[in-house]
């Protein structure tokens, strides 16, 4: 097995390279004002070891990674029936994009470009008032994570509400097709709370491993969700994971890995590790420069990739 630590540290370290090249995002100023050259990277392995560099353990908006947590409390809740209101397919359309739902009727492609999310919020109202279902959602990060201290920055949340126009737009359309079915106010609202957790590349990776461990948590013992419904997510993640930039990011990668505009990168090796890196500098496609650059590097170092033959017991018996 190589050393690790010593792989993160370097990654780390080229990084700082790299960090400054990416445009961070500037549609609301809580997000304009973090400096491009940041960076962190944590690696949780299945036997809990984490390692750790540059700015792991700093909070920082995960975005549209909360997407993936959203999406297993939301199928937890209604189970497969919710894949009649939301699609699987890649969207091949940036995140926010408007133009697929006229054609296909108000149901979006898959449940990770915007329009998919906010129907898993709409579901998600269905169980739970709206601020039951932020405080929800806050405990099952929290639980996922097995940390108490994270938080949703409501700086972050009112600035997505103020300027949220697409988002209003995305909603009202789909609630004119009748795949809204809560008030669009409501709806937007736990979305735009989603968005706004901050969490560090340590938080978000420990969150993660329900995900890398066949859909349990591994402090408890407990299922999250089941092996099938883990695989599943994890498939989404590889082929919907970052907008029209997801066949790409598989393509470099190999790994399920879900982006988010805040500059984070949730990635998951099934069976060995649940990854984060953030570097809030983004690529054209609106995923972090160098947090991909990083999980690349990580890859080629590692082997981990789900088309390795074997990947899991290979690790397993080193
Ligand atoms: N809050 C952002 C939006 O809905 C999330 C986008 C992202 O992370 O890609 O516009």
């Amino acid at each position: 097995m190589p050393d690790l630590g010593a792989i993160v540290r370097d990654i780390a370290e080229e990084m700082r390279e790299h960090a400054y090249k990416g445009k961070v995002a500037d549609y609301i100023p809580a997000l304009a004002a973090i400096a491009p050259e940041r960076f962190g990277i944590a690696v949780v392995m299945a036997d809990g070891t984490c390692h750790m560099a540059g700015d792991a353990q700093q909070a920082f908006s995960i975005q549209s990674i909360s997407k993936v947590f959203a999406l297993t409390m939301a199928l937890g809740a209604v189970g497969d029936q919710l894949w009649q209101r939301v699609g699987r397919e890649p969207s091949g359309s940036a995140f926010n994009s408007i133009v697929q739902l006229e054609s296909e009727h108000g149901i979006p492609r898959n449940p990770f470009i915007n329009a998919g999310a906010i129907v898993v919020s709409d579901i998600l109202l269905g169980r739970y008032e709206p601020r039951e279902a932020i405080g929800e959602m806050l405990r099952f990060v929290r639980a996922l994570a097995g940390d108490d201290s994270i938080v949703i920055d409501e700086e972050v949340a009112r600035g997505e509400q103020e300027t949220g126009y697409r988002n209003m737009a995305l909603a009202n359309y789909m609630r004119a097709f009748g795949n809204i079915r809560h008030p669009v106010e409501k709806v937007l609202g736990l979305y735009f709370h989603q968005c706004a957790l901050a969490m560090s590349c340590q938080q978000l990776a420990m969150a993660g491993r329900y995900l890398m461990a066949r859909g349990r948590n591994p402090d408890t013992g407990r299922s999250v969700v089941s092996p099938q419904r883990a695989r599943r997510i994890n498939a989404l993640m590889l082929t919907c994971g970052h907008y029209d930039g997801s066949g790409e990011f598989a393509f470099r990668t190999g790994l399920p890995g879900k982006s988010g505009v805040g500059g984070g990168i949730l990635a998951i090796a099934p069976g060995v590790a649940s990854i984060a890196v953030w570097s809030p500098g983004l690529n054209e496609r609106g995923n972090s420069l160098a947090g991909t650059l990083a999980l690349e590097r990580l890859v080629q170092a590692t082997g981990w990739s789900v088309f390795e033959p074997g990947l899991g017991q290979a690790i397993a018996s080193e």
